[in-house]
Protein backbone atom coordinates (compact mmCIF):
# COMPACT_ATOMS: atom_id res chain seq x y z
CA UNK A 1 0.00 0.00 0.00
CA UNK A 2 1.23 3.71 -0.60
CA UNK A 3 2.46 5.40 2.12
CA UNK A 4 0.81 8.66 2.11
CA UNK A 5 1.31 12.01 3.99
CA UNK A 6 0.11 12.79 7.66
CA UNK A 7 -1.85 16.02 7.10
CA UNK A 8 -4.88 17.06 9.26
CA UNK A 9 -7.93 15.58 8.73
CA UNK A 10 -10.94 18.03 7.89
CA UNK A 11 -14.26 17.01 7.57
CA UNK A 12 -16.98 18.14 5.13
CA UNK A 13 -20.33 17.72 5.70
CA UNK A 14 -19.67 14.09 7.38
CA UNK A 15 -16.77 13.76 4.42
CA UNK A 16 -13.49 12.77 5.93
CA UNK A 17 -10.64 14.28 3.92
CA UNK A 18 -6.82 13.89 5.08
CA UNK A 19 -4.43 12.03 7.27
CA UNK A 20 -4.95 8.37 6.01
CA UNK A 21 -8.69 9.02 4.30
CA UNK A 22 -9.30 7.72 0.94
CA UNK A 23 -8.59 9.94 -1.73
CA UNK A 24 -11.87 12.24 -2.41
CA UNK A 25 -13.32 12.62 -6.23
CA UNK A 26 -14.18 16.04 -6.53
CA UNK A 27 -15.72 18.23 -9.09
CA UNK A 28 -17.41 21.36 -10.03
CA UNK A 29 -20.79 22.13 -11.76
CA UNK A 30 -20.83 24.26 -15.50
CA UNK A 31 -24.54 24.95 -14.48
CA UNK A 32 -26.13 28.45 -13.19
CA UNK A 33 -25.73 27.69 -9.53
CA UNK A 34 -29.21 29.65 -8.89
CA UNK A 35 -30.76 27.08 -11.57
CA UNK A 36 -31.51 24.76 -9.35
CA UNK A 37 -33.18 21.95 -11.23
CA UNK A 38 -30.47 22.05 -13.73
CA UNK A 39 -27.78 21.98 -11.00
CA UNK A 40 -29.30 19.04 -9.25
CA UNK A 41 -29.60 16.72 -11.86
CA UNK A 42 -26.30 17.89 -13.20
CA UNK A 43 -24.93 16.51 -9.71
CA UNK A 44 -27.41 13.68 -9.86
CA UNK A 45 -25.55 12.18 -12.89
CA UNK A 46 -22.15 12.99 -11.33
CA UNK A 47 -22.72 11.26 -8.17
CA UNK A 48 -24.00 8.08 -9.89
CA UNK A 49 -20.44 8.22 -11.54
CA UNK A 50 -18.48 8.02 -8.27
CA UNK A 51 -18.43 12.18 -7.09
CA UNK A 52 -17.70 12.33 -3.75
CA UNK A 53 -17.78 16.41 -3.09
CA UNK A 54 -19.66 18.96 -5.26
CA UNK A 55 -18.31 22.58 -6.01
CA UNK A 56 -20.29 24.97 -7.25
CA UNK A 57 -19.88 28.63 -8.09
CA UNK A 58 -21.63 31.50 -6.38
CA UNK A 59 -21.52 34.95 -8.20
CA UNK A 60 -24.05 37.14 -6.28
CA UNK A 61 -27.24 36.18 -3.41
CA UNK A 62 -29.34 34.24 -5.72
CA UNK A 63 -26.41 31.13 -6.42
CA UNK A 64 -26.12 31.73 -2.09
CA UNK A 65 -29.75 31.20 -1.61
CA UNK A 66 -29.99 28.06 -4.37
CA UNK A 67 -27.59 26.12 -1.75
CA UNK A 68 -30.17 25.36 0.59
CA UNK A 69 -32.55 24.02 -2.39
CA UNK A 70 -29.57 22.14 -4.02
CA UNK A 71 -28.72 20.41 -0.38
CA UNK A 72 -32.05 19.16 -0.15
CA UNK A 73 -31.86 17.33 -3.22
CA UNK A 74 -28.34 15.96 -3.40
CA UNK A 75 -26.37 13.26 -1.19
CA UNK A 76 -22.90 14.63 -1.33
CA UNK A 77 -21.38 17.84 0.75
CA UNK A 78 -21.07 20.95 -1.88
CA UNK A 79 -18.44 23.43 -1.49
CA UNK A 80 -19.41 27.00 -2.37
CA UNK A 81 -16.47 28.61 -4.81
CA UNK A 82 -16.48 32.37 -3.58
CA UNK A 83 -14.04 35.33 -5.04
CA UNK A 84 -13.94 38.58 -3.18
CA UNK A 85 -17.45 39.11 -1.93
CA UNK A 86 -17.30 38.35 1.77
CA UNK A 87 -20.94 38.25 1.81
CA UNK A 88 -22.00 35.48 0.00
CA UNK A 89 -19.39 33.43 1.91
CA UNK A 90 -21.68 34.37 5.44
CA UNK A 91 -24.61 33.47 3.11
CA UNK A 92 -24.07 30.47 1.68
CA UNK A 93 -22.65 29.19 5.49
CA UNK A 94 -26.37 30.58 7.04
CA UNK A 95 -27.84 28.43 3.62
CA UNK A 96 -26.01 25.05 5.41
CA UNK A 97 -22.90 24.90 2.29
CA UNK A 98 -20.51 22.74 3.89
CA UNK A 99 -17.21 23.86 2.89
CA UNK A 100 -16.07 27.06 0.59
CA UNK A 101 -13.25 27.81 -1.44
CA UNK A 102 -12.07 31.41 -0.75
CA UNK A 103 -8.87 33.53 -0.61
CA UNK A 104 -9.03 35.61 2.69
CA UNK A 105 -6.11 37.59 1.36
CA UNK A 106 -8.17 39.09 -1.44
CA UNK A 107 -10.95 40.60 0.65
CA UNK A 108 -9.79 43.72 2.13
CA UNK A 109 -12.84 44.73 4.63
CA UNK A 110 -10.78 42.67 8.04
CA UNK A 111 -13.75 42.30 9.98
CA UNK A 112 -15.99 40.92 7.12
CA UNK A 113 -13.17 38.26 7.27
CA UNK A 114 -13.04 37.54 11.12
CA UNK A 115 -17.49 37.41 10.61
CA UNK A 116 -16.88 34.97 7.80
CA UNK A 117 -14.19 32.65 9.65
CA UNK A 118 -15.83 32.92 13.15
CA UNK A 119 -19.45 31.90 11.38
CA UNK A 120 -17.42 28.94 9.21
CA UNK A 121 -15.53 28.14 12.64
CA UNK A 122 -19.00 27.79 14.81
CA UNK A 123 -20.51 25.85 11.86
CA UNK A 124 -17.95 23.64 11.23
CA UNK A 125 -17.33 24.58 7.69
CA UNK A 126 -13.71 24.19 5.94
CA UNK A 127 -12.30 26.47 4.11
CA UNK A 128 -10.11 25.84 1.02
CA UNK A 129 -7.42 28.54 0.26
CA UNK A 130 -6.87 27.87 -3.23
CA UNK A 131 -3.61 29.46 -5.17
CA UNK A 132 -3.61 29.78 -9.02
CA UNK A 133 -0.09 30.19 -10.36
CA UNK A 134 -1.97 32.40 -12.67
CA UNK A 135 -3.11 34.82 -10.33
CA UNK A 136 -0.85 35.44 -7.62
CA UNK A 137 -1.12 38.91 -6.00
CA UNK A 138 1.51 41.72 -7.59
CA UNK A 139 4.32 41.39 -5.39
CA UNK A 140 4.76 37.90 -5.98
CA UNK A 141 7.08 36.93 -9.53
CA UNK A 142 5.52 33.68 -11.12
CA UNK A 143 6.89 30.31 -9.19
CA UNK A 144 6.30 27.64 -6.85
CA UNK A 145 8.10 29.31 -4.17
CA UNK A 146 5.16 32.68 -4.58
CA UNK A 147 3.05 29.81 -4.55
CA UNK A 148 3.64 28.80 -0.99
CA UNK A 149 4.94 32.14 0.14
CA UNK A 150 0.91 33.59 -1.04
CA UNK A 151 -1.23 30.72 0.62
CA UNK A 152 0.82 31.69 3.80
CA UNK A 153 -0.59 35.11 3.62
CA UNK A 154 -4.03 33.43 3.33
CA UNK A 155 -3.47 31.14 5.91
CA UNK A 156 -2.15 33.59 8.54
CA UNK A 157 -5.66 35.29 8.89
CA UNK A 158 -7.28 32.24 9.22
CA UNK A 159 -4.72 31.03 11.91
CA UNK A 160 -4.72 34.26 13.98
CA UNK A 161 -8.28 33.54 14.04
CA UNK A 162 -7.87 30.04 15.76
CA UNK A 163 -8.99 28.40 12.37
CA UNK A 164 -7.42 25.18 11.29
CA UNK A 165 -9.74 23.55 9.13
CA UNK A 166 -8.06 24.51 6.06
CA UNK A 167 -7.41 22.49 2.97
CA UNK A 168 -5.30 23.71 0.25
CA UNK A 169 -4.92 23.77 -3.03
CA UNK A 170 -1.70 24.80 -5.60
CA UNK A 171 -3.06 24.90 -9.34
CA UNK A 172 -0.76 25.40 -12.13
CA UNK A 173 -1.72 25.08 -16.11
CA UNK A 174 1.74 23.51 -16.10
CA UNK A 175 1.98 19.88 -14.98
CA UNK A 176 5.49 20.35 -13.90
CA UNK A 177 4.92 23.25 -12.25
CA UNK A 178 1.94 21.79 -10.80
CA UNK A 179 4.28 18.65 -9.13
CA UNK A 180 6.93 21.05 -7.71
CA UNK A 181 4.64 23.15 -6.09
CA UNK A 182 2.72 20.48 -4.40
CA UNK A 183 5.49 19.08 -3.25
CA UNK A 184 6.69 22.05 -1.69
CA UNK A 185 3.26 22.54 -0.12
CA UNK A 186 3.56 18.77 1.06
CA UNK A 187 7.20 19.67 2.82
CA UNK A 188 5.31 23.01 4.31
CA UNK A 189 1.92 22.03 5.66
CA UNK A 190 -0.18 20.42 7.57
CA UNK A 191 -3.09 20.62 5.93
CA UNK A 192 -4.56 18.54 3.61
CA UNK A 193 -4.18 19.44 -0.21
CA UNK A 194 -6.71 19.74 -2.75
CA UNK A 195 -5.11 18.44 -6.36
CA UNK A 196 -5.43 19.59 -10.20
CA UNK A 197 -4.25 21.55 -13.21
CA UNK A 198 -6.02 24.13 -13.59
CA UNK A 199 -7.26 25.15 -17.25
CA UNK A 200 -5.81 21.93 -18.38
CA UNK A 201 -7.95 21.88 -21.63
CA UNK A 202 -10.03 19.70 -23.33
CA UNK A 203 -10.58 15.52 -23.12
CA UNK A 204 -7.03 14.79 -24.39
CA UNK A 205 -4.41 17.53 -22.80
CA UNK A 206 -6.47 16.93 -19.56
CA UNK A 207 -6.56 13.67 -19.23
CA UNK A 208 -2.38 13.61 -20.52
CA UNK A 209 -1.65 16.79 -17.86
CA UNK A 210 -3.73 15.89 -15.28
CA UNK A 211 -2.32 11.85 -15.21
CA UNK A 212 1.16 13.63 -15.41
CA UNK A 213 0.78 16.09 -12.59
CA UNK A 214 -1.27 14.23 -10.61
CA UNK A 215 -0.78 10.54 -11.06
CA UNK A 216 3.03 11.66 -9.96
CA UNK A 217 2.33 13.21 -6.89
CA UNK A 218 -0.13 10.64 -5.86
CA UNK A 219 2.23 7.92 -6.21
CA UNK A 220 4.52 10.01 -3.90
CA UNK A 221 1.78 9.94 -1.16
CA UNK A 222 0.72 13.75 -2.24
CA UNK A 223 -2.84 14.62 -2.27
CA UNK A 224 -6.05 14.09 -0.04
CA UNK A 225 -8.63 15.65 -2.97
CA UNK A 226 -8.88 15.61 -6.50
CA UNK A 227 -10.38 17.52 -9.23
CA UNK A 228 -9.55 16.64 -13.15
CA UNK A 229 -10.40 19.85 -15.03
CA UNK A 230 -11.71 19.98 -18.16
CA UNK A 231 -13.53 22.12 -20.97
CA UNK A 232 -15.97 19.20 -21.43
CA UNK A 233 -19.22 17.06 -19.46
CA UNK A 234 -18.00 16.78 -15.61
CA UNK A 235 -18.53 13.27 -16.38
CA UNK A 236 -15.89 12.93 -17.47
CA UNK A 237 -13.46 14.58 -15.12
CA UNK A 238 -15.17 11.92 -12.30
CA UNK A 239 -14.84 8.91 -14.42
CA UNK A 240 -11.13 10.23 -15.43
CA UNK A 241 -10.07 10.54 -11.41
CA UNK A 242 -11.77 7.17 -10.70
CA UNK A 243 -9.61 5.46 -12.98
CA UNK A 244 -6.38 7.70 -12.68
CA UNK A 245 -6.87 6.63 -8.57
CA UNK A 246 -7.26 2.86 -9.29
CA UNK A 247 -4.36 2.73 -11.94
CA UNK A 248 -2.07 4.78 -9.03
CA UNK A 249 -3.44 1.57 -6.90
CA UNK A 250 -5.45 3.77 -4.34
CA UNK A 251 -9.15 2.43 -5.58
CA UNK A 252 -10.17 -0.82 -6.01
CA UNK A 253 -13.69 -0.71 -6.86
CA UNK A 254 -13.30 0.55 -10.48
CA UNK A 255 -13.66 -1.47 -13.56
CA UNK A 256 -11.39 -2.22 -16.07
CA UNK A 257 -12.11 -2.61 -19.38
CA UNK A 258 -9.94 -4.41 -21.75
CA UNK A 259 -10.53 -4.11 -25.48
CA UNK A 260 -8.56 -4.96 -28.91
CA UNK A 261 -8.42 -2.13 -31.10
CA UNK A 262 -10.04 -4.29 -33.91
CA UNK A 263 -8.69 -5.16 -36.93
CA UNK A 264 -9.43 -7.03 -40.70
CA UNK A 265 -10.30 -9.95 -38.82
CA UNK A 266 -13.22 -9.04 -36.71
CA UNK A 267 -16.06 -10.61 -37.91
CA UNK A 268 -18.69 -8.81 -35.78
CA UNK A 269 -19.69 -5.52 -34.52
CA UNK A 270 -17.66 -4.72 -32.23
CA UNK A 271 -17.30 -1.26 -31.45
CA UNK A 272 -20.99 0.04 -30.40
CA UNK A 273 -20.72 -3.15 -27.99
CA UNK A 274 -17.32 -1.65 -26.09
CA UNK A 275 -18.89 1.66 -26.13
CA UNK A 276 -22.29 0.40 -24.43
CA UNK A 277 -20.33 -1.99 -22.00
CA UNK A 278 -17.95 1.11 -21.32
CA UNK A 279 -20.91 3.61 -20.55
CA UNK A 280 -22.37 0.95 -18.19
CA UNK A 281 -19.32 -0.12 -16.31
CA UNK A 282 -18.90 3.80 -15.66
CA UNK A 283 -21.75 2.97 -12.80
CA UNK A 284 -20.72 -0.24 -11.12
CA UNK A 285 -18.63 0.09 -8.39
CA UNK A 286 -16.81 -3.43 -8.39
CA UNK A 287 -13.20 -4.71 -8.92
CA UNK A 288 -14.16 -6.22 -11.63
CA UNK A 289 -12.49 -6.95 -15.42
CA UNK A 290 -14.11 -7.24 -18.31
CA UNK A 291 -12.28 -8.26 -21.77
CA UNK A 292 -14.30 -7.67 -25.24
CA UNK A 293 -11.87 -9.18 -27.73
CA UNK A 294 -12.77 -9.22 -31.92
CA UNK A 295 -11.49 -12.85 -32.88
CA UNK A 296 -10.07 -16.06 -31.72
CA UNK A 297 -6.40 -15.12 -33.01
CA UNK A 298 -6.02 -13.21 -29.72
CA UNK A 299 -9.42 -12.96 -28.08
CA UNK A 300 -9.60 -16.00 -26.19
CA UNK A 301 -5.82 -15.44 -24.28
CA UNK A 302 -7.74 -11.76 -23.08
CA UNK A 303 -11.20 -12.92 -22.44
CA UNK A 304 -9.54 -15.93 -20.55
CA UNK A 305 -7.48 -13.93 -18.19
CA UNK A 306 -10.92 -11.69 -17.02
CA UNK A 307 -12.95 -12.17 -14.63
CA UNK A 308 -16.09 -11.75 -17.48
CA UNK A 309 -14.48 -11.84 -21.73
CA UNK A 310 -15.87 -12.51 -25.08
CA UNK A 311 -13.82 -13.58 -27.95
CA UNK A 312 -15.63 -12.75 -31.15
CA UNK A 313 -16.49 -15.30 -33.80
CA UNK A 314 -18.82 -14.66 -36.92
CA UNK A 315 -21.15 -12.79 -35.44
CA UNK A 316 -21.42 -14.40 -32.27
CA UNK A 317 -18.86 -14.58 -29.46
CA UNK A 318 -17.48 -17.00 -27.05
CA UNK A 319 -18.45 -16.07 -23.56
CA UNK A 320 -15.68 -16.77 -20.78
CA UNK A 321 -16.13 -16.89 -16.90
CA UNK A 322 -12.80 -16.91 -14.73
CA UNK A 323 -10.93 -18.68 -17.71
CA UNK A 324 -13.65 -20.90 -18.63
CA UNK A 325 -15.76 -21.01 -21.96
CA UNK A 326 -19.55 -20.90 -20.26
CA UNK A 327 -21.51 -20.90 -24.11
CA UNK A 328 -21.62 -18.96 -27.59
CA UNK A 329 -24.08 -15.98 -27.38
CA UNK A 330 -25.50 -14.70 -30.41
CA UNK A 331 -23.84 -10.81 -31.76
CA UNK A 332 -27.38 -9.20 -31.00
CA UNK A 333 -27.13 -10.86 -27.17
CA UNK A 334 -23.85 -9.84 -25.79
CA UNK A 335 -24.35 -6.57 -24.75
CA UNK A 336 -26.94 -8.01 -22.72
CA UNK A 337 -25.27 -11.01 -21.69
CA UNK A 338 -22.19 -9.25 -20.20
CA UNK A 339 -24.67 -6.51 -18.55
CA UNK A 340 -26.04 -9.36 -16.76
CA UNK A 341 -22.88 -11.52 -16.16
CA UNK A 342 -21.35 -8.11 -14.76
CA UNK A 343 -24.67 -7.48 -12.28
CA UNK A 344 -24.05 -11.11 -10.79
CA UNK A 345 -19.88 -10.72 -10.01
S1 LIG B 1 -8.18 -9.59 -31.20
FE1 LIG B 1 -8.44 -10.20 -33.31
S2 LIG B 1 -9.76 -8.61 -34.15
FE2 LIG B 1 -8.93 -7.78 -32.31
S3 LIG B 1 -7.11 -6.67 -32.99
FE3 LIG B 1 -6.44 -8.70 -32.32
S4 LIG B 1 -6.41 -9.90 -34.18
FE4 LIG B 1 -7.64 -8.07 -34.64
Amino acid sequence: MLRRENTREITVGGLKIGHQDKVVIQSMTNTKTKDVKATVAQIKKLEEVGCELIRVAVLDEDDAYAISEIKKEIGIPIVADIHFNADFAIKCIQNGVDKIRLNPGNIEDEAKIKEVVLLAKSRNVPIRIGINAGSLNKKYERSEVSMIESAKDHIRILEALDFHDICLSFKSSDPLETIRAYRLAADTFEYPLHLGVTEAGTLIDSTLKSSLALGNLLLEGIGDTIRISISDDPVKEVIIAKKLLKACGLYKAVPNLIACPTCGRIQYDMLPIVKEIEEYLYTVDKDIEVAIMGCAVNGPGEARGADIGIAGMKDSALLFKKGQIIKTIAAKDIVKTLKEEIDKF
